[in-house]
């Protein structure tokens, strides 16, 4: 478990912004429901955010068959925000939101979509797929690490939220194999989950037949629902340039004039995640800021907030 320290969120400390258009839920591997979401960010003074869990947006509608318009107490999450509330902001504007896994050109990017009618035509085909995809990484993960020597057994599989897969790996069985293929011995659990797993690099990657549904089909129905797609955190996908800025700044035009074909409407510029301390610089916002102005894309911002609301919503 990773210890979250309070934030200097630089985009959110910033005078007069309210907004926050990337927020995960107990829907995907955030600490809080929908609902406390929405009071914790009217204590907080935020005029106007949207929840996006991965791969799936059951904060506002199940997948067809269960729950299709989920409420909170009677209320949907639209009337919730609308409810005054003691805090710094009575009224708050609440958009639809998911940030879908998907692969363009052979590339594995995640495309936030917003404000699309969640019970709109093609939607919760679109969320079973995004869900379905989601599920079957889970299922290549386990039998990666059981090709590695892993004893793997879980009980219960969130594709969401790859906690039990540490509870997996931390087994008592696990500990001599674990300890030997850890790049870092002080943190073995974590330093093994992102040499495994993390960048188009890693030996998962690398191995495994990962199933995600096309860029394509996400910005489409998104679009076609009332919705815009955005390109989440740009650079996450060429984190390998971090020291080549000019490189790097070439493959995130390419990247969004491609995907500006296929409907892409705007971009995440102002982008913070803590876990593992990593910030866009101010230097790389502008990098982004500079991209987008140049293909007019709209710019979004937010904090991929996860966790205790102690982190910055
Ligand atoms: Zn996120």
């Amino acid at each position: 478990v990773v210890k979250m320290s309070v934030p200097s969120n630089r985009i959110l400390k910033r005078p007069g912004n309210r907004k926050n258009f990337h927020i995960h839920t107990i829907f995907s591997d955030g600490k809080l429901s929908p609902r406390q979401i929405i009071l914790w960010a009217k204590r907080k003074g935020r005029k106007h955010i949207s929840i996006t869990d991965h791969d799936n947006f059951r904060a506002w509608a199940d997948t067809e068959g269960v729950v299709k318009k989920r409420t909170y107490g009677g209320q949907t999450l639209r009337e919730l925000a609308r409810t005054p509330h003691q805090g710094k902001v009575k009224r708050l504007r609440v958009t639809t939101g998911a940030e879908f896994n998907c692969a363009h050109n052979g590339t594995k990017i995640e495309i936030l979509g917003y404000h699309f009618n969640e019970l709109g035509k093609g939607m919760l085909a679109l969320q079973e797929k995004t869900m379905g995809a989601a599920e079957q990484r889970a299922m290549e993960r386990i039998q990666f690490l059981r090709r590695k020597g892993f004893v793997i057994n879980p009980q219960k599989i969130d594709p969401f939220n790859y906690a039990w897969l540490d509870a997996e790996l931390s087994r008592a069985e696990n500990k001599t194999l674990l300890e030997k293929l850890a790049p870092d011995k002080n943190n073995p659990l974590l330093s093994l989950r992102s040499f495994l797993f993390q960048g188009t690099n890693s030996p998962y990657a690398k191995e495994a037949q990962e199933a995600f549904i096309d860029a394509h089909n996400v910005i489409d129905t998104v679009r076609r629902n009332g919705g815009i797609a955005v390109l989440a955190h740009p650079l996450q996908y060429f984190r390998h340039l971090d020291s080549a800025p000019i490189e790097q700044e070439k493959k995130v035009e390419e990247l969004v004039q491609s995907l500006k074909k296929i409907g892409l409407r705007g971009m995440e510029v102002e982008y913070s995640i803590r876990a593992d301390g990593s910030y866009y610089t101010k230097e790389q916002m502008k990098l982004l800021r500079r991209v987008a102005r140049r293909n007019r894309l709209k710019i979004f911002g937010g904090t991929d907030y996860h966790h205790s609301p102690r982190d910055t919503i």
